[in-house]
């Protein structure tokens, strides 16, 4: 079955509901009495709701085996909160200045319960609930259930094909536009027009790392002006209906070297490696393994120096982490980058990144732009 790109049906109130109950399922599963989610990615995903601005006032969605899922949020705040999408399926416990928010929190979690936090928590209220109820522990929720969100359902799935199909076509519109001359923040800028015109509401990234600064897999984009002759890394993406695209293809400006050719083959190679190797219950590690092997073999392996790829879904770098040590099979619906490149320091660098879903039996890209190198102008 091929996942299609689809402008989305909005996410139901049931959609919600479905979500806060795996999520009390798995917590109790992995040892936990329930779950504690702070303004962020999480509680989007659980609830709907993101507040306009993430303040001090404590706004905290609490999901246990014990009490309905509740969410204890300012007062001057919650006909927002009513307004959210998943609202139908929560209660909501309202705290006024002056009161103390971690009391009336405190009195929806078990005093000696053990409970998963979301990453996004400030340390201060997270000792706020500490010095409320002491014998309550907490684990932070990237530790106890990192796949929380790894799995994605039919709508997320066509919402990610959507993201990767606006990002195809902005790299087939960038191909056409000048390199020479111009300096990386002016391409850089034509990039997020065009993530923006093909249906983007972000845009989060748009790397262009030419020359020396291909081999920066973190220089974003500066003042250098791009030379005939230029190895370009073009990386970028945001989010389209809430969702995430990221994909890289690297160019050159005019004919390529030898070198640049060679080093642009290994690492498709490898990116094409390792996409063939995705299937349910091959483990991430297993993926970066592949990458890095045909890497590796061909003499490149100490200058591949990241992973090989992170998941994404309503943020663009999430579980699950292709990464040696990451033992977690890969399971149908989950989607991750495969994004092996070269970095070859003070010259140039090579990258190449598609967003990759598992399917029943095997791997399905969300890019789908040409992996060969390009020559532009
Ligand atoms: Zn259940
Ligand atoms: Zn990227
Ligand atoms: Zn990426």
């Amino acid at each position: 079955m091929t996942i299609a790109a689809a402008e989305p049906v909005p996410f139901t109130a049931d959609d919600y509901a479905v979500r806060m109950h795996r999520v009390v399922d798995q917590a109790v599963e992995a040892g936990l009495d329930g779950v504690i989610v702070a303004p962020g990615p999480d509680l989007l995903w659980l609830t709907g709701y993101r507040p306009t601005a993430i303040t001090e006032r404590l706004t905290m969605l609490v999901l246990s085996r014990s009490v309905r899922p509740t969410m204890v949020v300012p007062t001057l705040e919650r006909p927002d909160v009513e307004a959210a999408k998943g609202a139908t399926c929560f209660g909501i416990v309202d705290w006024s200045d002056g009161a103390d928010p971690y009391a009336v929190a405190g009195r929806l979690l078990q005093p000696d319960g053990r409970f998963g936090i979301s990453d996004s928590t400030w340390s201060m209220h997270l000792l706020g609930l500490q010095e409320a109820l002491p014998d309550t522990r907490y684990r932070a929720l990237s530790h106890s259930l990192p796949m929380l969100r790894a799995v994605k359902d039919a709508n997320e799935l066509g919402r990610l094909a959507a993201a990767g199909a606006a990002a195809d076509a902005t790299f087939g519109e960038i191909l056409h536009v000048r390199f020479a001359g111009r300096r990386e923040n002016d391409v850089a800028a034509d990039l997020a027009r065009l993530l923006r015109e093909f249906g983007h509401e972000q845009v989060d990234f748009t790397v262009v790392g030419s020359g020396p600064n291909g081999a920066n897999p973190h220089h974003e984009a500066g003042d250098r002006a791009i030379q005939p002759g230029d190895a370009v890394v073009l990386d970028f993406g945001g989010l389209r209906y809430g969702y995430g695209s990221d994909t890289t293809r690297t160019v050159t400006v005019g004919e390529p070297s030898a070198e640049v050719r060679r080093v642009h083959e290994v690492v498709r190679l490898a990116q094409q490696t390792a996409f063939e190797a995705v299937r349910p219950g091959v483990s991430c590690a297993e993926i970066d393994r592949v990458a890095r092997g045909v890497i590796t073999e061909a003499g490149y392996g100490p200058q591949f120096i990241h992973r090989t790829g992170h998941g994404i879904g309503v943020t663009t770098h999430e579980p699950p982490y292709i990464v040696e040590g990451e033992e977690l099979p890969l399971k149908p619906g989950m989607c991750f980058s495969i994004e092996p490149g070269i970095y070859l320091s003070g010259r140039f660098g090579v990258r190449i990144e598609d967003i990759v879903t598992v399917t029943s039996d095997a791997g399905q890209r969300f890019n789908n732009t040409d992996r060969s190198l390009h020559v532009v102008e």
